[in-house]
């Protein structure tokens, strides 16, 4: 869920801490928010405090090869073999460890108060979507529940091929990537591994259509060039999914997407909003737009506050937590 200046990383990266198929690298915002510069668009449309965010996942391996994604596929082999899992409780206790150490050494940093520090040291949310896709870890609904029962908020980012596990998973937030709106743009766009990939996005659709206490969002990442076309195509799936809010951001030149699209791919933000401007027209429920220009990304949503309930500064959530007065 970083953005592309949070400087992703491969997993041999010294940014890049892991524990056997747990995985976790502090985005860019996190980075920014304990020095005072700023938050991720996910704090100004829903709340999240970046400092006290883990972006983490418990499984490197991927089943789809997407045009846009900044890692190595050559690290993504999608067979699991007999990969050794560790139970959830495991996982959740090892991603806020990994948060620790990654963020140890802003400890004696003269840019970060003390205060700052101290609440990063005890994260509040995690964003399920580091690298890899967190549905092939057979145990994602339990580890879901782990980090709830420590008072972590959840945001899964998945791609929607494994409906089953999908239907299972009930995170604070589920965000599902709808990168083309047709089969011919899908099969370009994502080359997914198993030929049934298509059809299970579409049944997850359904799916996410059925959840009531789960916040949906629809995302997609728009290149320019091949998947930015037919935005009531988009809309459609969209509707489909019944998805509080869908979330329009525009493609980085970063990484190993480099080595498959040109520069000229990234739409500019006025792209991206017209684009989703455009899906608004066919969403007429979905009549608020929010962006936020600097990380190229539009939102549709259907009323004006979007952020999670529970991360409302006077909410409970806060209330409880000792290390912070708003
Ligand atoms: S949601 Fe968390 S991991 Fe994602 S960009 Fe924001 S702070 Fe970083």
């Amino acid at each position: 869920m970083s953005d592309a200046d949070g400087g992703p990383k491969q997993v041999s990266d010294p940014a890049y801490h892991s524990e056997n198929h747990t995985a976790a690298q502090t985005c860019g915002w996190t980075k920014n928010a304990l020095r005072g510069e700023g938050k991720c668009y996910k704090y100004i449309f829903y709340g999240i405090e970046s400092h006290r965010c883990i972006q983490m996942t418990p499984v490197v391996k991927c089943n789809e090869r997407c045009v846009f994604c900044w890692r190595d596929h050559a690290g993504h082999a999608y067979e699991l073999g007999d990969v050794e899992w560790d139970d959830p409780a495991a996982v959740a206790d090892a991603s806020v460890e990994l948060q620790r150490k990654l963020l140890s050494g802003f400890g004696g940093n003269d840019e970060v108060p003390r205060e700052v520090f101290d609440q990063a040291m005890e994260p509040r949310h995690v964003a399920i979507s580091l690298d890899g896709e967190p549905t092939l870890y057979p145990h994602l609904p339990e580890l879901i529940e782990e980090f709830h029962d420590r008072d972590i908020t959840t945001f899964l980012v998945s791609n929607g091929t494994n409906t089953e596990m999908l239907e299972r998973c009930d995170p604070t937030q589920l965000y599902v990537s709808v990168d083309a709106a047709d089969r011919g743009t899908f099969d370009s766009t994502v080359q997914a591994m198993d030929d049934d990939a298509w059809d299970s996005l579409i049944d997850t659709l359904d799916v996410l259509a059925e959840k009531d206490d789960t916040r949906t969002v629809i995302r997609t990442t728009l290149v320019k060039g091949h998947n930015m076309h037919h935005p009531e195509w988009y809309a459609a799936m969209c509707d489909r999914a019944d998805a509080d809010f869908v979330e329009m951001k525009a493609y980085m030149h970063v990484g190993h997407s480099r080595g498959r699209l040109d520069r000229d791919s990234m739409p500019d933000h006025s792209e991206v909003r017209e684009f989703t401007r455009e899906m608004g027209e066919y969403l007429p429920d979905h009549d608020v737009l929010k962006e936020v220009e600097d990380s190229r990304v539009a939102m549709l949503a259907e009323d004006e506050n979007t952020w999670v309930p529970k991360l409302e500064k006077s909410s409970e959530f806060w209330e409880q937590d000792s290390l912070v007065e708003y």
